[in-house]
């Protein structure tokens, strides 16, 4: 049953951990994503189909922004017999539920405590603020082990978790083996700080964006440094293979890509053979589009569009993201039978060593933390160093240039010049986009 996952079960405190630690059963959830690895295809889109039609059907009788947009594209979720017929069900943007608002947007008749609120931060465009079934965080909460799992770690390994603003309140529990380490200002001594922090708690495995483990291991090189992990596993960017062979030699490690999104998370990763990442059927429905038809395309590159099957607080249904992807038809012989897709683009992200020796995470930043003052927001890094911060205030502009820049240089050293400008607008790129971060080269 464990094939995929090498579960060794090394603690029962663990199990007690998992069983009581939150409401929600995380061993039954677990259990039953683990069972799925070792399903055949054929029964993994048996309980895709059922699933999908499930939330289409509740999507329509609770959600007012499904059931005016089914209505209109003539799509009866009562008679959806396939997942053939998948492709009439009409794509939503993140802009339209944003447009719609909650009244429209969250579902009727779920109890109140079972919405937990959450927000995209992302590298483009505005947030969206949304609810999460509380259901489907345990849900998340399991995936996340999952990968920890396929990665081949084991239950009770000791895990660091890089972040630039950690959860807060966060208690490492007497058998809590989960780390969280803060990359916030992280400079050359605080290199040296982590290196030993992974020593001291025998971290076995590391969790972070590629751009910021890449820049640690770059320096690691530098100065002759080498650890040994069990497993590395990098997300929220795309992962280029430069950063993966500079991160797999520092840390002498095998790295995992995935692919996850604060709509979704654990939607996607890569098994040891690295053919591709496997997406989850049961959790998800993933497709790629033709940017501009819609049409599905399989083996060819477009933009991903994402039904995740388990928020039934705030569905999510053929959601269109900001990634770029292709979706194989092909199969891994690893035996996961996860269909696979790879080349997830249009995460790029910088982290960069600063002349002065401060590497410069653009992920740990979080410009939305203030959402009632802002309406846009863009970092440019200029070729002479300069941080150029453009904002869109809500409110008087001053105050909110203020307290932007407030915020800005609790990240950022004094030495970094740091530039905040009211604009009206955030003007887009070539391609349409308007990322968070731009590097002028
Ligand atoms: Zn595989």
């Amino acid at each position: 049953m464990f094939k995929h996952s090498g579960v060794r079960f090394k603690s029962f405190l663990h199990y007690l951990h998992f069983r009581f630690k939150r409401k929600g059963d995380y061993w039954r959830t677990l259990l039953e994503q683990i069972s799925y690895e070792n399903m055949p295809l054929e029964e993994l889109r048996r309980i895709q189909f059922e699933k999908t039609k499930r939330l289409l059907i509740h999507a329509y009788e609770n959600v007012p922004f499904y059931r005016k947009k089914f209505d209109a594209a003539g799509f009866n979720p009562y008679k959806f017999k396939s997942m053939k017929q998948y492709s009439s069900v009409p794509v939503t943007t993140k802009e339209e539920l944003r447009n719609a608002g909650h009244e429209q947007t969250k579902a009727k008749g779920i109890p109140a405590d079972r919405f937990v609120s959450d927000k995209t931060a992302g590298s483009t465009g505005k947030p969206l603020f949304f609810f999460k079934d509380s259901a489907f965080e345990v849900s998340e909460a399991c995936a996340l082990l999952r990968e920890h799992l396929r990665a081949g770690v084991s239950i009770g390994d000791p895990c660091v978790i890089l972040r630039g603003n950690p959860p807060k309140g966060l208690k490492q529990g007497l058998f809590h083996s989960t780390y969280f380490y803060s990359t916030k200002k992280f400079e050359e001594e605080k290199l040296l700080d982590f290196l030993s922090f992974l020593k001291q708690k025998r971290i076995q495995i590391i969790d972070g964006f590629p751009s910021f483990l890449a820049a640690v291991a770059k320096k690691m090189r530098e100065k002759g440094v080498k650890l040994k992990t069990k497993a590395i596993l990098a997300g929220g960017e795309m992962l280029f293979p430069e950063q993966r062979k500079l991160i797999q030699e520092a840390f002498s490690s095998e790295v995992f890509d995935r692919y996850g999104a604060a709509e979704g998370m654990g939607i996607a990763m890569e098994c040891n053979l690295h053919n591709g990442l496997h997406y989850d059927p049961t959790r998800f429905v993933v497709e790629v589009l033709d940017e501009k038809s819609h049409e599905t395309l399989v083996d060819k590159e477009g933009v991903v569009c994402l039904t995740n099957l388990e928020n039934y607080a705030m569905p999510f249904i053929r959601y269109l993201m900001n990634d770029r992807a292709v979706l194989h038809s092909g199969r891994c012989s690893c035996g996961l039978e996860f269909p696979l897709m790879s080349s997830v683009k249009g995460r790029v992200l910088d982290a960069l060593w600063t002349r002065s020796g401060k590497l410069l995470d653009f992920n740990m930043l979080d410009p939305y933390e203030h959402y009632d003052m802002l309406d846009g927001f863009q970092m440019v890094l200029r070729k002479d160093g300069t941080i150029e911060a453009r904002i869109v205030p809500l409110g008087n502009p001053e105050q909110v240039k203020r307290a932007v820049e407030k915020e800005l240089r609790e990240y950022l050293d004094s030495s970094i010049k740091l530039l905040v400008k009211a604009v009206d607008s955030i003007p887009p790129d070539r391609t349409g986009k308007r990322p968070c971060v731009v590097v002028e080269r």
